[in-house]
């Protein structure tokens, strides 16, 4: 897996507690996580368990992603308790593009895997652009996202969250203006 395959991992595990999602922990159902994790993971056998597994990591996770996005003044404490995260047996080679690919030793168990492998993701994004790794400030919406647009002020999640927080800013301003 290459670094960006990781940190789209790392995203994606990061969104699956999501306010406005339906259900707001897709970890926390086991139908609902063995649909995430069948786009990970080939073998359906070893992830019925999975979901409840992950949620501690993927809240820590979670925890990482807003302190980078809020710059937080504990977020290297937050940061130092994910590195133990990727204290997994693998090695570094080279993927088809020449990109550091990463693969695990065969006997590490599937739930060390992906919890390395979101951690690595973390922070390869960090290394990368931190700036640009936000989350959506549509609230209740707390969708993380990374920002690749060229001009890089990418602040909703989507084109959904957009509209909505515009429109609702809209509203107040016209309720502002009725009272004056
Ligand atoms: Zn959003």
């Amino acid at each position: 897996m290459s670094l960006d395959d990781a940190s789209a991992f790392a995203i994606d595990l990061a969104n699956t507690w999501d306010p406005m999602g339906k259900p707001v922990d897709v970890l926390a159902q086991a139908d609902s996580a063995a649909h995430f994790f069948k786009a990970y993971v080939k073998n359906e056998a070893e992830f019925v368990l999975l979901g409840e597994a992950m949620i501690p990591h993927r809240d820590l996770l979670r925890a990482a992603f807003l302190a980078v996005a809020s710059d937080a003044p504990d977020k290297v404490e937050i940061w130092q308790s994910l590195e133990h995260a990727l204290q997994a047996s693998w090695t570094i080679g080279i993927d088809h593009r020449g990109n550091p690919a990463v693969e695990f030793a065969s006997e590490v168990p599937l739930q060390q895997r992906l919890t390395a492998w979101s951690a690595l993701g973390f922070f390869a994004l960090l290394s990368g652009a931190p700036e640009r790794t936000r989350v959506c400030q549509a609230a209740p919406c707390e969708e993380v996202f990374h920002d690749i647009t060229k001009s890089g002020r990418q602040r909703f999640c989507s084109k959904r969250c957009g509209t909505r927080y515009n429109v609702a800013r809209h509203r107040d301003r016209q309720k502002n203006s009725e009272i004056d």
